[in-house]
Formats: structure tokens, sequence, C-alpha cells
């Protein structure tokens, strides 16, 4: 059994820009924000004010934090492991991240994963997903 911890504070500093800001500072109270396009409708990952499909205006919209595997890996050497995976939400991108607070043998493509903060050095939150029904015992759909 290897277990993938969340690791607070141990993610580097993601560069800080004007177009993050209200990014990070939904983050910080747990809420995951994403820009959706206001002509083509399409919601896309990372948040940019021009829509990358058509570059229509985007605005910013709150997200489920839900999505499923679309492909993983685990770092097997790394001390503890960890696990690098494309998420897709269930709003539709598809975003790079890590899965946490799971067990590398339990994870499976089309898992259903949520959403959750890991900290980096500096604090600022980290989107990270784990899957539902963890190790900790929650719920599905429990935050
Ligand atoms: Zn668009």
């Amino acid at each position: 059994m290897t277990l993938i911890p969340l690791r607070d504070g141990d993610w580097p500093d993601p560069p800080a820009s004007p177009e993050a800001t209200p990014f990070v500072a939904a983050a910080k109270e747990g809420r995951f924000l994403l820009r959706r396009c206001t002509a083509c409708g399409k919601a896309h990952w990372y948040p940019r004010s021009l829509c990358p499909f058509c570059l229509g205006e985007t605005a910013w919209e709150e997200a489920s934090g839900e999505g499923t595997i679309y492909s993983y890996t685990v770092l097997t050497r790394e001390d503890p492991p960890r696990a690098i995976a494309y998420v897709t939400l269930a709003e539709g991108p598809t975003l790079l991240t890590s899965l946490v607070d799971c067990e590398a043998g339990g994870l499976a493509v089309g898992q259903p994963v949520r959403l959750v903060f890991a900290a980096s050095k500096n604090g600022t939150p980290v989107p990270c997903f784990r899957p539902v029904g963890n190790l900790s015992g929650a719920p599905p759909g429990a935050p």
C-alpha cells in the first residue's frame, strides 16, 4: 500500500500575475474559479481574458470542483510518491494537476475526483484532486 499524501507547503509558488489575482483570492476562500467565454460559451483552463477557441471575451464563474481522471502517472521514486494527472472537469476543460490523499494502486482512468487545495510554500492555494470516497473516509461529494 503506497499512500500519496496531500503535501501542504511543499509546492512551488505559482508566479503572481494580475490575471490570476481573482482566482487566488477565491481559492483562499475555498472556491474554484474558471473562465467561460461569453461569445461561444466554452469554459477553459488556465484562466485567460480572451477565449482560446474564438478570442471572445471571458468571465469568471465558480466551478463545481468535480471531475474525472483522464490520464495519470505515479512517480514512485519520489518519497513520498506523487501522482501527476490530467483531470477533466465537469465543466469541460482538462487540466494538468496532482492527485493527492489517495492510494497509488487504487487510481484508475475515469475515476471521479474532487478538488482540494494544497498550499504552496508561501501559502498560495494550488488546485489538486483526490478520488471521491478517499482514504480520509469522506463520503462521495464531500468537500
Ligand atoms: Zn469563445
